[in-house]
């Protein structure tokens, strides 16, 4: 099983994979720049080729980018739009030196007020724009759940946008269960079901990788509040019953719940052995 946390790169890439392996896991996410500006820090090759060679001597599974929040392709602002654009490739660009990461998740967008419909004609557009094919680096899009103007709460959002993108085998799924559940999809009482919708409409096979966080919210409350593991609305049986699924566990996990290290370590060790073994 692949599981790990969000950290912060601040230290550098060889630091994380430390901090990481201090907390048993064996992978973990991280955003490629300030998640609410767009600095960038400066890449460190030498860090870039350490963190590298750890992560294969401890047999991690691949890592996770996160792509900052003022992505938005789904606006019809033009400035917007081409900042998006532009991080993207930069983004894609930097994760082409570490070999340690296949896979950057995005938010998909919000279309403010212009539609669903419009946002993900946009958004389709804007992948097409920067990716050609080569890239070593695949692109998650996330579920979302449904709050203000986001794209990408339905499973036919993700679907209609991959239809639209030119380099199909580029794109993926990042699924998270706190959105999915707030969105409608009930994950507890009927995780079979929703699977099925899933590989119907997207493709199970799609699925790269799995934010798991329990929710604040109601099932279909379209809001998007993460919960420790075991203390929302998902609660520790639909968590437990989620990752043990046959479908999903090979899908590597990244939590985001509202920890510091040590509620991480916590909880992978509750992942990884049940509540059994605590
Ligand atoms: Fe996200
Ligand atoms: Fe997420
Ligand atoms: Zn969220």
């Amino acid at each position: 099983m692949y599981i790990g946390s969000h950290l912060s790169i601040s230290k550098g890439f060889e630091a994380t994979v430390k901090q990481a392996i201090s907390i048993g896991a064996n992978t973990f996410q991280f955003f490629t720049r300030n998640p609410r500006g767009a600095k960038a820090r400066k890449l460190d090759l030498e860090d870039i080729m350490v963190a590298d060679e750890l992560c294969l001597l401890h047999r991690f599974g691949s890592l996770l980018a996160h792509a900052p929040y003022i992505y938005n392709f789904a606006s019809k602002e033009d400035d917007t739009w081409n900042l998006a654009k532009s991080l993207l490739k930069d983004d894609l660009e930097r994760l082409s030196h570490l070999n340690s990461c296949k896979y950057l998740v995005m938010h998909p967008g919000n279309h403010l007020n212009k539609g669903i419909e419009y946002g993900i004609e946009r958004i389709a557009q804007g992948i097409n724009e920067v990716i050609d094919g080569s890239e070593n680096t695949m692109i998650l899009l996330e579920t979302m759940s449904g709050k203000g103007t986001e794209v990408g709460f339905r499973f036919e959002h993700l679907k209609e946008i991959i239809d639209r993108v030119k380099y199909k085998e580029q794109i993926g799924v990042c699924f998270d269960t706190c959105h999915t559940y707030s969105a409608g999809y009930d994950i507890v009482r009927d995780l079979e079901g929703v699977l099925k919708e899933f590989d119907e409409i997207v493709g199970i096979n799609r699925l790269k990788a799995i934010h798991l966080n329990d929710s604040m919210h109601e099932l279909g409350s379209r809001k998007d509040r993460h919960a420790c593991i075991g203390e929302g609305t998902l609660d520790l049986d639909g968590i437990l019953n989620f990752i043990n699924h046959p479908k999903l566990r090979d899908i590597p996990i990244f939590l985001e719940t509202p920890n510091e290290l040590d509620g991480y370590k916590k909880e992978i060790k509750l992942l990884k052995y049940g509540y059994n073994n605590l």
